[in-house]
Parts: structure tokens; sequence; C-alpha cells
């Protein structure tokens, strides 16, 4: 079994979704009622991927993927970056999030407002040995206001240039084949599949 090392239901689906390893069977951590959220202090994404992968694998004794992703802005200096879950407030919610991104950005002009999204997974072992890790990204740019009621955190904010869409208008497959995440699962999917078939562990 492989379990995603998320407590974000949708985050959680989309990357199971995305996943597509036949005859694996995919839990996650609403699956292992006792686990506790891994303190996410680290200073970058590959750090908390890498806190979450080893911290769930030996809370629960299962091999986990943690995925830790976030939105860059560049006129932000690269903020929200790894606290784009708490931007607003340790608390906020997605929505408290995106407020916060447009009035952070309100004088910023169209061609000042670029970003990225990247993710980073980490597949750990039972005994929360890091055995695999990939990172994809993604450039779009901020829009002014929301645009699309389709996938989570920053999606209807952020806009695909070559597509004149935002990930919130695109929907799952589209996101799922442009997306920072998409890209981390592609490399990391033949790492799984190769670990996997060595241990019989499916
Ligand atoms: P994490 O759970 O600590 O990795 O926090 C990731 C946060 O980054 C999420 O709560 C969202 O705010 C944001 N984020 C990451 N990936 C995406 C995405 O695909 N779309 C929109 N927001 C995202």
């Amino acid at each position: 079994m492989l379990v995603l090392g998320t407590f974000n239901r949708k985050k959680g689906e989309e990357l199971a979704g995305l996943l597509e390893l036949p005859g694996m069977r995919i839990g996650t951590l609403a699956d292992f009622p006792g686990a506790q959220p891994v303190e996410e202090d680290g200073q970058t994404f590959a750090e908390n991927a890498r806190l979450k992968a080893a911290g769930y694998a030996r809370q629960i004794g299962q091999w986990v993927l943690a995925d830790d992703s976030g939105l860059v802005v560049d006129a932000l200096q690269g903020r929200p970056g790894v606290q784009s879950a708490r931007y607003a407030g340790p608390t906020a919610d997605d929505a408290a999030n995106r407020r916060k991104l447009l009035a952070e950005l309100a004088d910023v002009p169209l061609e000042k407002r670029t970003a990225r999204f990247e993710c980073h997974l980490t597949l750990a072992n039972p005994e929360g040995v890091i055995r695999a890790e990939a990172v994809g990204r993604c450039r779009g740019r901020i829009t002014f206001a929301e645009r699309g009621g389709q996938g989570f955190g920053y999606d209807p904010l952020f806009e695909i240039l070559e597509y004149h869409r935002t990930f919130g208008e695109l929907g799952p497959v589209a996101k799922g084949r442009l997306s920072h995440r998409g890209r981390a699962i592609e490399q990391i999917r033949p790492v799984l599949l190769r670990i996997f078939a060595e241990q019989k562990a499916i």
C-alpha cells in the first residue's frame, strides 16, 4: 500500500487521480486516524516534503508519498512560498489566502504579476528512509480577480498564459497535464513502479 502524506482532501484526490499506478492500493492519512500532523518547519519545499514523508512513514509504518507545494510570486520576492497554506494566518482558508494575495498585488501591473507553482514529492519507506524525490514547476501569472471555481487553493488566480485560462477554469484534465504536481508525478512514477515491483509491496 502507498499512503499519500496529506490531510488536504482536495490535494489528496488530485494526487491519487494523477498517479495512475495500476494494481497499487493507494490510501491517505485519513485511513490512519492516529496520524498526527508533522510540523512543517523547513525553509524549503524540498525540506518540508522530506519531513512529511519520513515523519508520517515512521508514524504509520507504511510507504508514504508526501507532497509539499506552493506559490512563488516574483513581485513578492518569492512569497507566499512555503507559507502558501498559511499565508493569511495560521487558520486561514483558501479564500482568505486568495484575498490577501489580491490585496498585496493590487498595485502591481499585469506584466509584473508573474509567478510559479512548485511541487516537491518525496517517497519514504516504512522505516522513514527517503527512497525517491522529484520536483515539478509551472509558470503563470496572477490575475486581478478570481476566475473559475475548479481546483483548490490559488487555482482561480493562476493563469496559464498560453491558454488564457486560470487553473480554476481549466479543470482537472488540463491542470494535470500542465501543473507542477502533474510534472513531478510524471518524473516519480517510473521510480515508484520500479521500487514497488522490487518490493512486491503492491
Ligand atoms: P502544503 O499542503 O503545505 O503543501 O500547502 C500547499 C498550499 O499551496 C496549498 O494550501 C495551496 O494554498 C497552495 N497550492 C499548492 N498546490 C496548489 C495547486 O495546485 N493549486 C492551487 N494552490 C496550490
